[in-house]
């Protein structure tokens, strides 16, 4: 039997190590739980803050959830704060989703509060994996599946292959659900829209982000919160951009609150 003392690891006498297991532990890991994310409640395209809100309410409630990050690094738009300045602010109504989660929060009087952009993003991916959802980075969606004029699933590959331009097939994966989670590009519903022809927006088109104004911006992040397109929901920046509302800048209680609304919208849903 291996003894791990305080003595053999300040000796660096450590257990023997074979790179080919170690790679062989890392596929056969990747494999086992990929399998089981490839049909699934609810697939999120992207991982912000809203996205990752989402996902730790709609995995606590029960439902599989898999979300797809473009980035080495989710957490989406929080980290940098406003201009890298590492802070946010959240407003009165949305700070307990933060408090949730053990994110410190300054009050910084009249309903401001502010909060380490750092600890947020981390807090809020951690949050999201420990409810039981499955992330997985540096893979895009970049593609859906449409069966009668409803959105059944995604179309994925690497980012690598994209940032590349190799030409190599995407795969899929099935979900009743599908959240897009994408931000000011709102990559999901550009796709569908193109795809698809019309969404459930005034115009049936993508009305387009407009420019700052929080106090708007903020409300309306929350109002637009809606399904787009048959099994299509939107959370975060991307229901602005695609119901015409303007942005908010680094204040981040509607992206928040908008993640929190949109697991509702689902749980509502069939399971
Ligand atoms: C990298 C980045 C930096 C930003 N920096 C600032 C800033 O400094 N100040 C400021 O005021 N605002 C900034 N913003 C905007 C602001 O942070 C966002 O409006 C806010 O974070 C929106 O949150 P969200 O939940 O809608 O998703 P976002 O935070 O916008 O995150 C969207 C995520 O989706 C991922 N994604 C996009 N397309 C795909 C796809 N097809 N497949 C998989 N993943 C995809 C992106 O990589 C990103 O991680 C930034 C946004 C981003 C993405």
């Amino acid at each position: 039997m291996l003894s791990f003392g305080p003595k053999r690891i300040l000796s660096g006498d450590l257990m023997p190590i074979d790179e080919v297991v170690v790679t062989k532990r890392i596929v056969e890991r990747f494999s086992r739980e990929f399998l089981e994310n490839l049909d699934v409640d609810v697939v999120i395209a992207g991982a912000g803050p809203s996205s990752l809100t989402a996902a730790r309410y709609l995995a606590k409630a029960g439902r599989r959830v898999v979300i797809f990050e473009r980035k080495l690094s989710p957490g989406g738009g929080m980290w940098g704060g406003g201009m890298t300045f590492p802070v946010i602010v959240v407003q009165e109504e949305s700070k307990f989703i933060l408090e949730e989660i053990g994110v410190d929060l300054t009050d910084e009087g009249s309903g401001y509060y502010t909060a380490d952009s750092i600890e947020a993003s981390a807090k809020l991916i951690a949050s999201a994996i420990d409810a039981g959802a499955s992330l997985y980075n540096a893979m895009t969606v970049e593609d859906v599946m449409i069966r009668d004029s409803k959105l059944t699933g995604v179309v994925i590959n690497w980012s690598a292959v994209n940032v590349a331009g190799l030409h190599v097939d995407p795969v899929t994966v099935r979900s009743k659900y599908v959240i897009d989670a994408t931000g000011h590009a709102a990559e999901v519903c550009k796709v569908v829209q193109a795809k698809a022809g019309k969404l459930r927006t005034p115009s049936g088109r993508i009305e387009g982000e407009r420019s700052m104004w929080a106090e708007v911006g903020e409300k309306m992040t929350v109002k637009n919160t809606v399904e787009v397109f048959p099994n299509l929901y939107v959370t975060g920046m991307a229901c602005n951009a695609v119901m015409g509302a303007p942005r908010m800048g680094p204040i981040f209680g509607g992206m928040l609150l908008s993640g929190k609304r949109v697991a509702e919208l689902i749980l509502k849903r069939k399971k």
